[in-house]
């Protein structure tokens, strides 16, 4: 066993996921997902999925999660559909806002009451994001809203670089819009609605009844989902089935390491259940 490998040898309160790399790798559960959920369901104890990929909403994930045989209520998902509206609500509820973005977040924008411009001399809010659809007319708009207009600040639904497909492909995500906003206009992001910022945490557990240190947060990524949890005190857990590699853990200080480490992720199911559920490794 590798010195860095830990798994836990207790239940916590509740479990927060990312999804893709952790729960789910493209069109498929990874290796003992489903059991370990469903083992968690039957112990009560509560489930939370958080996501930063805003090209899909909630419901979307759900349905997902549902097909891959994993049936989630709504309200157990948070992405950055969700914590980029509700920040704006709370800091700039009365903001024009253009979003560079995809359908999702221009739908819950309108939905939540925003109005939504492309006349960069009304535009208040400039949100970069994870836009397939991105193109020189959207960044002028940006560009004159922020930098001719003196008007409009900058957010960023999430920091992503990119985002992981199955068999090492990937896609430019929202910090390469935010870098081309930022370096035609000098001006800098001024909030990043996405994990690491624990804003996703606390919308995730919003209702639940729980100590957020006695919770654990379970991901693929270093720079998300892991400095999140050391941010907040809240205990991490890093599958090695997305993007992090026991070299990338080796490389950080010992203090800003996962708590856990996980070939597998039903090995958040303490190990000394395993015989009573008869579980092993080849199932
Ligand atoms: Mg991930």
């Amino acid at each position: 066993m590798d010195d860095v490998v830990k798994t836990p040898t207790d239940f916590y309160a509740a479990y927060i996921f990312d999804m893709d790399g952790t729960i789910y790798l493209g069109d498929h559960l990874l290796p003992g997902a489903k059991r370990m959920i469903e083992q968690l369901h039957e112990r009560n104890i509560p489930v939370r999925y958080l996501s930063n990929n805003p090209t899909k909403d909630p419901a979307e994930y759900a349905q997902k999660l549902a097909r891959l045989g994993l049936p989630t209520p709504v309200e157990e998902i948070v992405n950055t559909v969700v914590t980029t509206v509700r920040w704006l609500q709370a800091n700039h509820p009365d903001a024009v806002v253009y979003p560079i973005s995809e359908e999702p977040l221009k739908r819950a924008l309108t939905e939540a009451g925003f109005k939504i411009s492309e006349d960069p001399s009304e535009i208040d809010v400039v949100i970069a994001s994870y836009d397939r659809t991105f193109e020189y007319r959207k960044l002028q708009i940006a560009f004159d809203a922020i930098w001719f207009y003196k008007r409009a600040i900058l957010i960023a639904t999430n920091p992503d670089r990119f985002c992981p497909f199955p068999g090492g492909h990937g896609q430019p995500d929202a910090a390469s819009i935010i870098a081309a906003i930022e370096a035609c206009t000098g001006t800098k992001c001024v909030a990043n609605l996405g994990k690491p910022n624990p804003v996703m945490l606390t919308a995730s557990l919003a209702g639940l009844d729980v100590d957020p240190a006695n919770c654990v947060m379970v991901g693929d990524r270093l720079q998300t989902d892991i400095q999140m949890a050391l941010d907040t005190g809240m205990a991490s857990a890093m599958t090695l089935t997305g993007e992090a590699t026991l070299d990338d853990v080796r490389a950080r200080a010992e203090n800003q390491r996962p708590r856990y480490i996980l070939d597998r992720i039903d090995k958040l199911i303490p190990l000394q259940y395993w015989p009573q559920l008869g579980w092993s490794e080849d199932d």
